[in-house]
């Protein structure tokens, strides 16, 4: 593995450190689902998680395929690891996106495509939890609570979908290469989610969201005339700011434009 040279545009920042590739074990929960990973890299973390549990793993890069298969040999025919060359992103269906029955994420995350993979899980019904890493200003972003400056669309859609939870941070000088940023670990349970909500749904988040620091009425004035006296009906005031309305509320306020419960 000493050769292999990274490939940036890949997201290729490998966690060399054991210890937090031991604290990402430690935080798994054990449940009864099949366990998936985006991105083997030099498998450090992956042949850690077979340890675990028998997963089945994607990894775009045909290189460190070849190289898993090499020096993890023995994880391929003891059919420990099924490997899948694959950029994820490309595989169309949404609901079984990684896998048909229910699936248990986990993955550092390429920087380059952190947010729409875990928008795709988050929407995936088939994914029951998610223990991913990203870097940090990202996991803040899908772990904030209202009220926080970090509170937008993201963090509402983790809401949504289920209980986002903010875990542990990790240092750049864990990884090879080691990233200009610092990273965080966060899971999201969704084991008791039933939230159903289209790509119309993010698109009115977006629009609440367009100018954070503006109020949110002006910001879906654009979109919905009668904004203000919606906020009112639902007791929310007129000069509050997108990060101080609940997701709750922002539920109330769809339903209340599209009439989709
Ligand atoms: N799991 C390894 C670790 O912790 O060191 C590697 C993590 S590295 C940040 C991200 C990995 O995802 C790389 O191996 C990269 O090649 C792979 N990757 C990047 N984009 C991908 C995609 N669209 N689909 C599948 N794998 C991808």
């Amino acid at each position: 593995m000493e050769n292999y040279r990274t490939k940036k545009h890949l997201g290729q920042n490998f966690l060399k450190s054991f210890s937090y590739i031991q604290q990402i074990i430690e935080s798994i929960p054990t449940l009864p689902y099949q366990l998936i990973e985006i991105g083997i890299g030099l498998g450090d973390l992956t042949q850690e998680l077979a340890k675990r549990d028998s997963l089945k793993a994607y990894e775009v890069d045909p290189d460190l395929c070849s190289l898993f298969r090499k020096h993890f040999a023995s994880l391929i025919t003891s059919k420990r690891v099924e490997l899948i060359q694959q950029d994820v992103l490309e595989i169309e269906q949404d609901q079984g996106w990684l896998h048909p029955s229910e699936y248990v994420l986990v993955s550092n995350l390429p920087y380059y495509v952190a947010t729409p993979i875990i928008l795709r899980l988050l929407r995936d019904s088939a994914c029951k939890y998610l223990v991913v890493m990203t870097q940090k200003e990202v996991a803040q972003k899908f772990c904030a609570h209202t009220k926080e400056s970090a509170f937008c669309a993201l963090s509402v859609l983790a809401q949504t979908f289920g209980k986002p939870q903010m875990l542990f941070d990790v240092p750049n000088t864990a990884f090879e290469p080691a990233p200009k940023v610092t990273s965080s670990v966060f899971c999201i349970d969704k084991i008791q989610s039933t939230a159903r909500r289209d790509s119309r749904f993010e698109e009115f988040l977006k629009t609440a969201f367009c100018a954070p620091r503006k109020k949110l009425a002006k910001n879906l004035q654009k979109a919905f005339k009668d904004i203000t006296s919606l906020l009112d009906t639902l007791h929310i005031r007129d000069d509050a700011r997108p990060h101080e309305v609940s997701t709750e509320q922002y539920h109330h306020i769809y339903q209340h434009i599209y009439k989709e419960f």
